[in-house]
């Protein structure tokens, strides 16, 4: 048994490795317990980058706190000097009524954020290297961008290390118990046990694993990240000239995708939103299919028709998706003195990270944040869940 810290953050992925930094920066006692080491490509977390936009189609809700986010992202970069985020503007794509569309138009009208209608003609010249129906429109961002994940965590996990945090990498949780009488917490590893005043949990895909007693169903679901070769060459979607991009079709289905930020050989990166397998993160099948490849190369053909030559990698990915995708994020229900959880991000967590190591943290040490945070709520309605204090073990 060692001395016991302020803190334990079980999970330093894009969440934990952020909340640990802002809780180190506010002179916490952090120790940090992660299975793998430091930015690596077996949770949600890596791929080179993470698209981030203000008008946000899923709630506008969201906005405030990407409006802190890309302050503390801003932060991030002065205070270590790493190339993080590039706002090289977005297009979000579809009918009018589409989701994508109108959601993205409601966020940005609620919220007077900067934007621009585009009607299909417009988008061709504009942006050549994308070819709208002529039923379709286009929500021009300029602030939109993206962000780059491996050096978002590599930073916070920096910042904490300067600022005293103990971070513990391929050091596996096996369970964590709240300790009787409101006396903190005694987290369980595969080398030792650790106890602490208060347990912060960023368990990306295991949520269901180290927080079963939130008794909410995650669904972890298999994303493929598929990065293509455009055979004219990368010239057209480099990031100077080409957009992140949101693409609906008049399914529903949504596809993403980012300028060639990887030289001109590495390809331009683009994958379906929402359209993964149920999976299990000790057994995800990280092979890709030929049918897979072929599937996405279909969607972007009369979409992108410049985009979709030799394919020069595919890398699979977890999305913790709730039954809303909206994300988890409060004091755990059934241990609210000692624990807080960040999780189920759904898919679309990683442009809020900062904002969300400062919320944890805010929560953490106050019990409570001045961030809109009311949509996570681990007890609202659509999760039908009901916390127990029992079951929060193993990996
Ligand atoms: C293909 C793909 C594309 C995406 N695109 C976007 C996008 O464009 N924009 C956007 O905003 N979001 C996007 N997301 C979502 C975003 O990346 C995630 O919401 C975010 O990375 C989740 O962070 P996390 O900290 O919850 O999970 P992770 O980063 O996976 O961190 C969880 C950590 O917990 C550790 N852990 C688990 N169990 C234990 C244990 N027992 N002991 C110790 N450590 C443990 C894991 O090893 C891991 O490091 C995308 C995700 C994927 C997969």
């Amino acid at each position: 048994m060692k001395t016991s810290r302020d803190i334990i953050v079980i999970g330093l992925g894009g969440m934990g490795s952020a909340a640990a930094c802002h809780l180190a920066a506010r002179g916490q006692r952090v120790l940090g317990l992660e299975r793998f080491g430091p930015a690596h490509n077996r949770g949600s977390s890596h791929g080179g980058s993470r698209i981030t936009r203000q008008s946000y189609f899923e709630d506008p809700a969201y906005v405030p706190l990407l409006l802190r986010s890309y302050e503390l992202f801003a932060k991030l970069e002065r205070d270590t000097g790493r190339d993080i985020a590039t706002l090289c503007g977005g297009v979000m794509l579809g009918r009018p009524d589409s989701r994508t569309v109108a959601g993205s138009l409601r966020s940005a009208q609620e919220w007077g954020l900067p934007h621009e209608l585009l009607d299909a003609k417009e988008v061709r010249r504009r942006f050549p290297t994308l070819t709208p129906g002529e039923d379709e429109v286009a929500l021009y961002e300029e602030r939109a961008g993206f962000v780059r994940p491996e050096a978002t965590v590599t930073a916070h996990v920096q910042l904490a290390l300067q600022a005293g945090a103990e971070l513990r990498f391929e050091e596996p949780v096996t369970r964590w118990e709240v300790l009787p009488g409101g006396k903190g917490v005694r987290v369980h590893t595969a080398d030792d046990v650790y106890t602490a005043g208060h347990l912060v949990v960023c368990p990306g895909a295991w949520a269901p694993r180290l927080l079963a007693g939130l008794g909410i169903g995650f669904a972890i679901e298999r994303q493929v990240m598929y990065w293509f070769q455009p055979p004219g060459g990368t010239a057209p979607f480099e990031p100077g000239r080409h957009p992140i991009y949101i693409w609906e079709d008049a399914e529903g289905v949504q596809i993403y995708g980012f300028p060639a930020i990887e030289g001109p050989d590495g390809g331009a990166k683009v994958a379906f939103f929402r359209k993964g397998s149920d999976c299990d993160p000790e057994t995800i099948d990280r092979t890709v299919a030929e049918e897979e490849v072929a599937a996405m190369a279909a969607q972007l053909a009369p979409r992108i028709p410049a985009l979709p030559g030799r394919l020069r990698k595919a890398v699979t990915c977890m999305y913790t998706t709730t039954s809303d995708e909206h994300f988890v994020l409060a004091r755990h229900p059934a241990h609210p003195d000692s624990v807080t959880v960040a999780c189920g991000f759904s898919g679309h967590g990683f442009k809020f990270v900062p904002v969300i190591g400062e919320i944890v943290a805010d929560l953490a040490l106050n019990g409570t944040t001045e961030h809109p945070i009311a949509l996570f709520d681990p007890l609202r309605a659509p999760l039908g869940q009901s916390a127990t204090p029992e079951g929060e073990t193993t990996t």
